[in-house]
């Protein structure tokens, strides 16, 4: 029989940290510091194996209770107590723990083992009544509302109707009467809704509670979060069953929960929150504002730190904190209990941090010799080097900050103020950009926080449930805003009073002080510090795969540049017409009526070209550049029939009546433009295309070397399918190029290659390949062409088929591996066997998505190509390709 169960504490643990498949990240981790001698409450970890078992029929594997009691027969010699029965009581709790950590999107349970009978044997222990009666009151809550699905807002609402009874504020106020009411008055809820008492076995307490924890494994928030986060479906939850320790149990008494560093800068100090009498639900929760652990993070007197009120324990606890972080070398967050005055580590994981901070740490650990490069390198997300890409408040802006709360994500965001999770997803499906408004957040707020530009609460703390999720995100987050006031009813908030109604714009400026301010302020793209240079510096050390951008200005290019762009992969030569006062260019072109017509067209055209083809060549001096022949969809570039004032004005200046150019535009009408006359099938029917944008480019680069600037232009022919259509205008494009160079008298290398995006070339790619000198996948087209999804209509589906399952991701975001990719590789490996310095690339938007460019790496392209912001994740997705390929080969 396999075994399901393993013991810790006390001293060397069944399991340890490398164990975290089988035990979670908690479990493992526990294990881990029982080994190592910290104080851990002894208990148990139920594999993850018996919960895959669980979801697969609906039982518990057999044997597993009799494992469990095992086990908690040897907790109970442990601690010298026994579970269900006096005269020491033994009391677990029951918490998730899943292989890869997802903070409060499963459930726990409380004080497991307090039935009538064991609390009266609690009091005689104690000698705290009080205490042993809200132990009880907090577990028939827990249990009737995690384990046994009673909503509770049932039991909130009895708890709120006995405080006004009793005319008091806060539940700390009720006496062991009033608690012994509350329970009668819990337990009668509990009979009335389930038809059944309180269970008073407290071993079908805890088989409830396993159950109920295997259960939550697939609520809709821990399955949406999995969504979010890549987190696969089988890996299952294990299950600590632990012994309870009590922060709650006096004023000698506390819980907190601390990271080894800095958790938003990085900084080598010790960071975390405590609680005096509290339990650690009332920590995360952010239901009362937590005092800091220790002096150097004090900020104003009111506050009081561990370190002045329980010296002694502050300086176990610290030393422990030096113990973990030299051990794991990593940042570690930690949660502890102090029970009267005796110091508990309850759980050591991998803390969540801001971009900066992972950046910071990585490369600290490393500077100390602590990991290697490749491990500091592993360490960094690629999603952080988006929030390190986040945008900032506008420094020349002038604001004046209504209020501040603690900062607790990146960067800076402007939006409509909500005040619920639902709202905020309804109206990010509209498309406004919203700021969710909340007292705190709940694990059930988690798709409205994803849709939101910002997170602002009112209570809460630095480790609070909203900080840590929004820091997992990279979203935007303040929490602990002491004076923001909500009014849900009249949906209006209270700002340090000033007055916002739902909808009204504000901005969050995170920075170090958090701060809150009504209205909507410009943002300003963010600077990169040196600490972050370094590391991608790190990643280019590691990574083969070379990183161009796909740019169609010279000021795209330069920025694309400085975030370290090797060159450019596509330049959209037809997104230069964008704007407002070219397109009419373009379009009389476009419509012209014969040659004449559309070469004296070509002819407006060319000198605007040739100047931005320059200018890109200038900001890329000295790399390659892939400029694209023509490739515009027409529905992107004709007006539409009944929009006369545009049809009136574009008449005008082609000489035409209205009616006479409605016609016209009414025969260009495609029925399906993206498979309509666009790219090479433009050049092929009209040549002068292909021949005017050669001379513009070879005449923009000759004119470059004249300059001093080393100009290296690739012609890049788009959508072909049939290696006729590349072989018909690479001669078109070599003669004029030829032409032109000879012309100008200047020495100058060009290269002629070809997009692959219709999977016919794909299929036939040796054959283009025996012409073409490069290939660029334009994986846009090719999984439309490859799936028959509409690039421009799957919105209307996409949803469905993701919640749905029918889709794992969106294939136009994350290449579709398994299918166009094939179609990607088979393209490589033919065009290699015909030409075999082929040169490979991506221009598609997969480009710049860390999982494509792990698939881009493996099938040995020579570059990817992605819009600029994106540059700097490329670098370090594609330094992580290489290491992965190298450790899968160890
Ligand atoms: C592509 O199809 O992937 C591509 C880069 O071209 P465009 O997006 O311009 O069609
Ligand atoms: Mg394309």
């Amino acid at each position: 029989m396999p075994k399901y169960v393993y013991f810790f504490g006390g001293g060397k643990a069944e399991g340890d940290a490398k164990m975290k498949m089988e035990l979670g990240g908690k479990g493992a981790n526990l294990a881990e510091m029982s080994s190592l001698g910290i104080p851990v409450p002894p208990g148990l970890t139920i594999s993850t194996t018996a919960c895959k078992e669980y979801q697969k029929s609906g039982g518990f594997p057999a044997g597993l209770m009799e494992e469990v009691r095992e086990h908690v027969a040897r907790v109970e010699k442990a601690m010298e107590r026994s579970f269900g029965a006096g005269p020491k009581p033994l009391l677990f709790s029951v918490r998730s723990g899943a292989p890869i950590s997802m903070p409060g999107m499963m459930d726990t349970v409380l004080n497991l083992g307090l039935t009538d009978e064991t609390i009266k044997a609690l009091v005689e222990e104690t000698g705290n009544e009080r205490f042993v009666l809200d132990s009880y009151r907090r577990l028939i809550h827990m249990f009737g509302d995690v384990v046994m699905g009673v909503s509770k807002e049932h039991f909130e609402a009895i708890l709120t109707a006995l405080k006004v009874e009793k005319g008091v504020e806060f539940d700390t106020d009720l006496s062991a009467a009033d608690l012994r009411e509350l329970i009668d008055r819990y337990k009668k809820l509990y009979k009335e809704k389930l038809g059944e008492d309180f269970p008073q076995d407290s071993w079908l307490q805890l088989k409830k509670g396993i159950r109920a924890v295997f259960d939550s494994w697939n609520t809709p928030r821990a399955v949406t979060y999995r969504k979010l986060n890549n987190i696969t479906e089988e890996m299952g939850t294990a299950v600590n069953v632990q012994t309870m320790v009590y922060g709650n149990l006096d004023d000698n008494s506390a819980t907190g929960v601390a990271f080894t560093r800095h958790p938003a800068t990085g900084e080598n100090v010790f960071y975390g929150e405590y609680l005096v009498n509290a339990q650690g639900e009332d920590v995360v929760a952010g239901i009362r504002t937590p005092q800091p652990v220790n002096l150097i993070n004090k900020v104003d007197d009111s506050q009081q730190t561990l370190e002045e009120l329980m010296p002694e324990v502050y300086g176990e606890l610290a030393a422990i904190r030096d113990k973990l972080d030299e051990h794991y070398a990593d940042m570690q967050d930690i949660e502890f209990t102090i029970q009267d005055g005796r110091l508990f580590m309850l759980q050591t994981r991998s803390g969540k941090r801001t971009a900066n901070a992972a950046v910071k740490i990585a490369m600290d650990y490393l500077d100390h010799g602590k990991i290697s490069e490749e491990v500091a390198l592993m360490r960094v997300e690629t999603t952080f080097i988006d929030q390190l890409l986040h945008p900032q408040l506008d420094p020349s802006a002038e604001y004046e900050a209504v209020a501040t709360g603690l900062p607790a994500g990146p960067g800076a965001a402007v939006g409509r103020a909500v005040f619920d999770a639902a709202t905020a997803e309804k109206w990010d499906a509209k498309k406004e950009k919203v700021i969710l408004v909340r007292n705190e957040t709940t694990p059930d707020d988690i798709g409205g926080m994803n849709a939101s530009q910002g997170i602002l609460t009112a209570l809460g703390g630095m480790t609070s449930h909203a900080a840590l999720v929004a820091r997992g995100m990279g979203k935007t987050c303040i929490v602990g805003c002491g004076h923001l006031k909500i009014d849900f009813k009249a949906r209006k908030a209270d700002i340090n009073g000033h007055e916002i109604a739902e909808g009204d714009w504000i901005t969050l400026a995170v920075g170090n002080k958090g701060e809150v301010i009504i209205g909507k302020l410009p943002l300003v793209d963010p600077q990169f510090s040196g600490e972050f240079g370094r590391f991608l510096e790190l990643a280019d050390k590691h990574r083969r795969l070379k990183i161009r951008t796909n740019a169609d200005t010279p000021e795209d290019s330069r920025k694309a540049r400085s975030f370290g762009a090797e060159g450019i992969g596509l330049t959209r030569t037809e997104h230069m017409f964008f704007e407002e006062d070219r397109i009419p260019r373009m379009q009389a072109m476009i419509l012209a009526e014969d040659e004449t017509a559309r070469r004296k067209a070509l002819d407006k055209l060319l000198p605007l070209q040739q100047g931005d083809f320059e200018g890109i060549f200038e900001a890329m001096d000295g790399l390659p550049v892939t400029i694209r022949l023509l490739d515009p969809p027409l529905h992107e570039f004709l007006p539409h029939l009944d929009e006369e004032e545009k049809i009136a004005a574009l008449a005008k200046d082609m000489d035409l009546s209205p009616e006479q150019l409605k016609k016209k535009i009414a025969e260009l009408h495609e029925l399906n433009p993206m498979l309509g006359h666009r790219g090479c099938r433009l050049s092929i029917t009209f040549p002068e295309i292909a021949e005017m944008q050669t001379a513009a480019i070879i005449g923009a680069a000759c004119e470059c070397r004249k300059r001093g600037i080393e100009a290296i232009p690739e012609i890049m022919v788009p959508l072909i399918g049939h290696v006729n259509e590349f072989s018909y205008l690479e001669e078109i494009i070599r003669r004029v190029a030829d032409e032109t160079i000879k012309q100008q008298g200047i020495e100058l290398h060009y290269l002629v290659g070809t997009m692959i995006e219709i999977p016919r070339a794909a299929l036939t790619a040796d054959k283009v390949a025996e012409f073409a000198e490069f290939f660029s996948f334009g994986t846009n087209d090719l999984t439309q062409m490859a799936f028959g999804f509409s690039r421009d209509d799957i919105g209307s589906f996409l949803p469905e088929y993701l919640e749905k399952n029918v889709l794992p991701k969106d294939p136009f975001q994350t290449l579709d591996q398994n299918g166009v990719g094939i179609l990607v590789d088979m393209a490589c490996r033919k065009g290699r066997e015909a030409r075999p310095d082929l040169k490979l690339g991506i221009c598609g938007e997969h480009g710049g998505d860390p999982d494509s460019i792990d698939f881009c790496h493996r099938v040995g392209l020579n570059y990817v190509s992605c819009s600029p912001f994106r540059v700097p994740i490329a670098r370090l997705a594609a330094a992580q390709a290489a290491i992965r390929e190298k450790n899968a080969k160890k």
